[in-house]
């Protein structure tokens, strides 16, 4: 309908970004479903169109491709002129996956972790995907540089918005304690003078001590290094566009441990469960409170 709110989900063909469009499709609300393979991308829409949806469209968007977020920037500048709402959700895990893991379909429990707890299935992951430099490299480029140019791309529109919302899902694996290293840890939360080029100093200095082995004693998080660098540079990234942008509402939520493809399927939530966490931030009713952290649906803090 043409009075309904505009929102943008990365990565959303499967796991939790195809089950936020789901929600945020029930609620009446106009989704742009985006994913990086075109066909992957439409085969998910044809799901999403029942009875009681509002609109969903397709759009192709690969958030590490920059001629691909100029395509979609101008797509919604000239169908939309403003987007209401942008849930940046695509990511990846930052290490090689377990081979025998190739053939498991998406989103199916798989019977191998029944009667292991979160710990247990968590310790499992650690023991058998493999961290290598450019699975970090990536890593940092997809999960924390895409997301960055992604924002950076729909600023403009989000801005044409009355009610601007941003959605970063986060981990509670991002948070500062995963660093051991104090000078790190308080340099990463002293939102009011980190800024986004340091951002990047660390980021460079966290990869050469990947390459150098030196993970452990400069105190960076241990065990999915990258993927843990990179959410706690996105936390840190979204609370300096809060400071910045005090018009919009800029958050991090947090979905719990999602049974997906990412995790190899070792989740405890389902992916509806891990989604109602993060349409619960989308949805906030107050749309005062920006630069916060939600985990699992409920403001905790960065640290
Ligand atoms: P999935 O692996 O199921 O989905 C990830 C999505 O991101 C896929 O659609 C994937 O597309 C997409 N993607 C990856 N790289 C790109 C790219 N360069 N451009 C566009 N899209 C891309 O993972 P989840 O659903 O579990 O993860 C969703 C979010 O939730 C992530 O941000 C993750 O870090 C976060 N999260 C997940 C938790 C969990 O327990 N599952 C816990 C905490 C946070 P494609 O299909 O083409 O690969």
């Amino acid at each position: 309908s043409p009075n309904s709110r505009i929102a943008l989900v990365t990565g959303g063909n499967k796991g939790i970004g195809l089950e936020v469009c789901k929600q945020l499709g029930s609620n009446g609300i106009t989704v742009v479903l985006t994913a990086r393979d075109q066909a992957r991308g439409t085969s998910a829409i044809e799901e999403l169109k029942c009875p009681g949806f509002s609109d969903v469209i397709f759009h192709q968007l690969d958030i590490t491709d920059a001629l691909s977020i100029t395509r979609l920037a101008n797509f919604l500048k000239n169908r939309f002129e403003r987007l209401d709402i942008l849930v940046n959700n695509a990511a990846i895990g930052g290490t090689e996956r377990p081979t025998i893991f190739g053939s498991i379909p998406v989103n199916k429990k798989v019977q191998q972790f029944d009667g292991m707890d979160r710990t247990q299935r968590l310790e499992w992951l650690f023991k058998n995907c493999r961290e290598t430099y450019q699975a970090t490299k990536q890593c940092l480029e997809t999960n924390y540089y895409g997301t960055k140019q992604v924002t950076e791309a729909l600023l403009p529109l989000l801005q044409c918005s009355p009610d601007g919302r941003i959605v970063n899902v986060s981990s509670s694996v991002g948070l500062l304690w995963q660093f051991r290293n104090e000078e790190l840890t308080q340099e990463l939360n002293d939102i009011d003078h980190l800024t986004e080029k340091r951002l990047d100093e660390l980021l460079d200095m966290f990869l050469k001590d990947f390459e150098a082995g030196r993970v452990q004693v400069r105190g960076w998080p241990t065990e999915f290094p990258a993927y843990k660098v990179a959410k706690a540079a996105m936390n840190a990234y979204s609370r300096i566009l809060a400071r910045r942008h005090p018009a919009l509402c800029v958050n991090c939520a947090d979905p719990g441990f999602t049974s997906t493809d990412m995790t190899l399927n070792t989740g405890v939530l389902t992916p509806e469960e891990g989604a109602r966490n993060i349409v619960r931030v989308v949805l906030l009713p107050d749309g005062e409170l920006t630069g916060a952290y939600f985990q699992e649906g409920q403001q905790a803090s960065f640290l």
